[in-house]
């Protein structure tokens, strides 16, 4: 590496960012925190590999996007307040014009979120990125996939299969334009829904944010709820960019099966609808919940089972590189 490990960590993530639960951040063998005596600690972790989750060549600054983007939408689908970041590097080299701008984009996308950059770990190897967050949520009010019952409105924040139309625009190397555009944004800047996730608590009855595509996260919700939903196509969020860029049974498909739209997808008894209007961000009811199993979309041409297909990392046909 032209840089060593620890002046590369030196330069480019130790912040200097204080916060008062974090009695020792970078530097030492452990990083020391401090939870809200009585909170609950949520905690997860995201991985984004080169030729996996972006192209060969993607600009180090939407990386860092993604990465805490995606990271940061599990803690707003739980509910939960982020508080911590641990970030491990495996970089092939130590190469100044990747980590400057990644490492600014992350502090920047870290601050508004309200992470701090507490630890992590830097190695050598194939291009691949870790990213844990760590949030706060009182007991009891974390938004879990098993509580939504036969009756709750399914509902969707902002538009769906955008993310999955970015992708395409890129993989097929097309022209910029402003549909376009919107789409890439859309991929490589998913915007963890924080304040709706919170607004949510003691509300929803369940929530997840939608990473691998609709009917695959809702169907994960619905398992774990051991209940059904019926969707209407027609009521599917879709994007005037995503309708300019392809035709409506694609741009529903996307909608419903595409990935990494990063939205949340949640439920609310029927009695709850009114708090949709005062979400920080536009929710659409898309169904309902069901008895029974399984996803049924009704459509002007009737009704179809819908089958849990969204992005699997094991299926062959879904990576990018
Ligand atoms: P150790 O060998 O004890 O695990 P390291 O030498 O790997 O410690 O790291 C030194 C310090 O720098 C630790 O506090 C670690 O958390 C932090 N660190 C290492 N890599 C990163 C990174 N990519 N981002 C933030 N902190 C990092
Ligand atoms: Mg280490």
């Amino acid at each position: 590496m032209a840089l060593g490990e620890f002046e590369l960590i030196r330069r480019y993530f130790v912040t200097g960012q204080q916060h008062d639960s974090v009695a020792l951040g970078i530097g030492d063998d452990c990083a020391l925190l401090l939870p809200p005596a009585g909170e609950q600690l949520a905690v997860s972790i995201d991985t984004l590999v080169e030729g996996t989750h972006f192209l060969p060549g993607t600009d180090p600054a939407f990386i860092a996007r993604r990465l805490l983007g995606a990271a940061t939408s599990d803690l707003a689908a739980m509910g939960a307040q982020p508080a911590w970041l641990t970030l491990a590097l495996t970089l092939p080299h130590s190469d100044p014009l990747w980590l400057e701008p990644f490492a600014a984009t992350l502090a920047q996308q870290a601050r508004e979120y309200g992470l701090v950059l507490v630890g992590g770990d830097t190695t050598r190897g194939p291009l691949a990125l870790s990213a844990q967050v760590h949030g706060f949520v009182p007991p009891g009010q974390a938004l879990t996939r098993r509580g939504a019952k036969p009756g709750d409105l399914v509902c969707v924040t902002g538009t769906l299969g955008d993310s999955r139309a970015g992708l395409e625009t890129l993989l097929r190397d097309e022209a910029d334009s402003a549909a376009i555009s919107h789409l890439r944004q859309r991929f490589y800047q998913p915007e963890p829904r924080l304040s709706t996730g919170i607004a949510l608590r003691g509300i929803a009855t369940s929530c997840i944010d939608i990473s691998d595509g609709l009917s695959s996260d809702l169907s994960h919700i619905l398992q774990q709820s051991a209940c059904g939903a019926r969707l209407e196509a027609a009521a599917l969020p879709l994007s005037d960019a995503l309708q300019h860029y392809t035709e409506l049974n694609k741009a529903r498909d996307w909608a419903l099966s595409g990935g990494e739209d990063f939205e949340l997808c949640f439920t609310l008894p029927p009695a709850q609808r009114a708090v949709l209007d005062r979400l920080p961000v536009r929710a659409s009811v898309i169904g309902e919940v069901s008895r029974g199993e399984g996803i049924v979309l009704v459509t002007d041409s009737g009704e179809q089972r819908l089958t849990a297909a969204g992005f699997d990392h094991f299926d062959k046909d879904t990576h990018c590189g």
